[in-house]
């Protein structure tokens, strides 16, 4: 297939290689010329623009950084430029109102197009073992699921148009609030005289159990090799986990949703990220314990 793939990011950049590993024609375009330039080393084809990446196409696949860029993306140079018949699949996490206009401007126009945002960092990016949550009809998913399968382990049908987004910024929040508790109850720990391995051992196999600590330990020496035994660089960077429980709590507030926790993770995540850690792994906020 001829796939335009906008936004070749940390993310995009894995994603588009995945796809050209496939055996698919991708049509590159990226406003960044080094970010081009990574993605032609990998197999596609650069172009010079949105419109010219898109022309011809079967489908089209941003991977852009926010709301309002994927909006100004899909208006001015997807939608009219790129073929009727293409799928057009946004991957980028945005709020779940711009991913519902932007679905029903393409649906006016006569596309198909989904929201597909991923779980998953740019290890899993590179390795092809995101998990996609796809927002869309089932005619959308019936034709973006054999596409997505090329970069991802998991691709779900979340719903209707925006709830791929609503999925990954419900998940995302549970993610921030679960990484801050799994951290105070480390420093806790050792400051109740536990050894962190020791705890570590116990609690893994006990109801304290979950995905911050078996998979992304935030200590140091202790579990599986995660960014903290690399001075938390690398992983999710805390400005990207500020950005979704942004967006949880702007979506908390659309429709009235009780989000206490996920509130204060926001909060914590705020002061972490003012404080000059932005850039550092989100599990970086158990220095500030
Ligand atoms: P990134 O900043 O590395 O990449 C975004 C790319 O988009 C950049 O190369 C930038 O030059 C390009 N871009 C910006 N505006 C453009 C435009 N108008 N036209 C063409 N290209 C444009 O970001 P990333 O880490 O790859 O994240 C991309 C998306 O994936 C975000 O929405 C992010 O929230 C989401 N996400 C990221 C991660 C992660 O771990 N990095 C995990 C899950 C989801």
């Amino acid at each position: 297939m001829k796939i335009a793939f906008i936004g070749l990011g940390n993310m995009g950049g894995g994603m588009a290689a995945n796809l050209v590993k496939a055996g698919h024609s991708v049509h590159a375009f990226d406003l960044a010329d080094v970010a081009l330039a990574k993605a032609k080393e990998a197999g596609c084809a650069p172009f010079t623009s949105v419109r010219a990446a898109v022309a011809g196409v079967d489908v089209v696949i941003t991977m852009l950084p926010n709301g309002k860029i994927v909006n100004s993306v899909y208006s001015s140079d997807v939608i009219g430029h790129a073929p009727p018949s293409a799928l057009l699949l946004d991957c980028s996490t945005i709020d779940v109102g711009t991913a519902r206009d932007t679905i029903a401007a393409a649906t006016h126009a006569g596309y198909v197009m989904a929201d597909a945002p991923v779980s998953g960092g740019i290890a899993a990016a590179n390795a092809g073992t995101l998990t996609f949550m796809v927002g869309g009809t089932d005619v959308a998913f019936a034709r973006a699921e054999p596409i997505l399968d090329n970069m991802g382990k998991a691709v779900i049908h979340a719903g209707s148009a925006g709830a791929g987004q609503a999925a990954k910024i419900c998940n995302n929040m549970i993610l921030g609030a679960q990484m801050i508790s799994t951290c105070e109850a480390f420093v806790m720990a050792q400051k109740l005289g536990l050894d962190p391995q020791v705890f570590y051992d116990i609690s893994s196999k006990s109801s304290g159990q979950s995905w911050s600590m078996t998979s992304y330990c935030p200590v140091p020496g202790v579990g599986p090799t995660t960014p903290a035994d690399n001075g938390y660089q690398g992983g999710f960077a805390t400005a990207l986990m500020l950005k979704d429980l942004k967006l949880a709590m702007e979506a908390a507030a659309s429709v009235g949703a009780t989000t206490p926790m996920g509130a204060r993770a926001a909060e914590l995540y705020e002061a972490f990220s003012d404080g000059g850690s932005a850039g550092l792994d989100f599990s970086a906020i158990i220095r500030t314990l």
